[in-house]
């Protein structure tokens, strides 16, 4: 064999269910490649993808409820929480902390750890959400950011971003809302999570994500200028004078094809996914229940389920991409890739693993 040909292949999606992300909108594709040799970091250099950036960022806005947003395309959702903290961090004097449910991604510890501010976790309600009371009991005048989630990693919660909102005025802190996954599914629906149902500062909407655009792309946007300005460095070298983001170099694949995705899907395409997507989730939430599994009630696509370990290891070597939460359950994240056909395709083999 020639090194070639023995060179591992792509994923391919047919079996994945356990993915956060997906594959890229073709036209997302197309930007990305033709955009790969463009840095986003020196605009001045490259001011066609810095253009696109601009753009995307406008588009983004549109999505969460924001009229002027300030921001830009990072390298996903740990960045931008990570800037989140860091920008709070910069307004505030002294010592600070953070407080976020204990729902939240992992990147706020990674964030916590290298800006070295302390990282207050406040407990669930029933429902997985986070519970304000708690939230409230843990902020003080230290505080410089309070947390939620718009659609949590494990079981796809929405955060009551308003009141997480009130408790975030009482202390003078900044609130940021971590909508990674769930930004490109919540404006089809009733929950309350954006700039415009809360006094939002911050947020993180990941294209890479839910928006079918390719790795990395990722989202950080904020309401006013000031929270960029807190995050600028002079740039001694390159013709701009300061910059925002975490990275220099930046992909401008990530940025073009975050640009051709929002482009192309912005706004129908993106809710006829989500009610595919809706419709799918549904779906699999009814069958396995049928089938005699405890299910949780899936709010976003994004189905949990009791399943026995032996049953989930049949099925891991049946080639399904599974995953299991912290506490065991299975989770089936419904992505564009997951079809109706690909679903029935698990019960089936599931039907023979039981
Ligand atoms: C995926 C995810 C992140 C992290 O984003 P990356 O792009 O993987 O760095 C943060 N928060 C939430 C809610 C996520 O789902």
């Amino acid at each position: 064999m020639t090194r070639a040909e023995s060179r591992p292949a792509p994923q391919n999606f047919d079996r994945v269910l356990s993915s956060m992300c997906t594959e890229p909108h073709p036209a997302a594709r197309e930007a990305a490649v033709s955009f790969l040799a463009d840095n986003p970091g020196d605009p001045a250099t490259y001011p066609a993808v810095a253009e696109l950036e601009a753009e995307a960022v406008e588009l983004l806005g549109d999505v969460v409820g924001l009229d002027d947003p300030h921001g830009y395309v990072g390298s996903g959702g740990t960045e931008a929480n990570l800037q989140a903290v860091r920008a709070a961090r910069n307004r505030a004097d002294g010592d600070v902390n953070v407080v976020a449910p204990e729902s939240a991604h992992f990147s706020f510890q990674k964030a916590a750890e290298v800006l070295d501010v302390e990282l207050r976790l406040a407990a669930l309600d029933d429902d997985h959400r986070a519970d304000v009371d708690a939230v409230a009991d843990l902020a003080d005048d230290d505080t410089a950011l309070v947390v939620g989630v718009a659609g949590t990693t494990e079981f796809g919660r929405v955060d009551p971003i308003p009141a997480l909102g009130d408790v975030a005025e009482d202390v003078g802190a900044n609130l940021h809302v971590d909508a990674a996954w769930g930004g490109f599914v919540l404006p089809f629906t009733d929950h309350d999570w954006d700039f415009a149902d809360a006094p939002v500062d911050t947020m993180t909407i990941d294209p890479h994500k839910m928006g079918q655009a390719p790795i990395p792309s990722g989202g950080f946007l904020a309401r006013d200028p000031e929270t960029l300005d807190a995050l600028s460095i002079r740039t001694p070298y390159l013709e701009s004078d300061t910059q925002p983001t975490l990275g220099g170099t930046r992909s401008g694949a990530g940025v073009a094809g975050a640009h051709a995705a929002l482009d192309a899907l912005w706004p129908a395409g993106y809710r006829e996914q989500y009610e595919r997507s809706w419709a799918n989730a549904e779906f699999l939430a009814e069958e396995l229940e049928v089938r005699g599994y405890d299910v949780v009630d899936p709010v976003l696509p994004l189905v949990a389920a009791d399943l026995p370990d032996s049953e989930f290891e049949a099925l891991r070597e049946r080639g399904w991409r599974i995953s299991r939460m912290a506490g065991g359950e299975l989770r089936v994240v419904c992505m564009p890739h997951v079809t109706r056909e690909m679903l029935e395709r698990f019960l089936a083999d599931l039907a023979t693993v039981q």
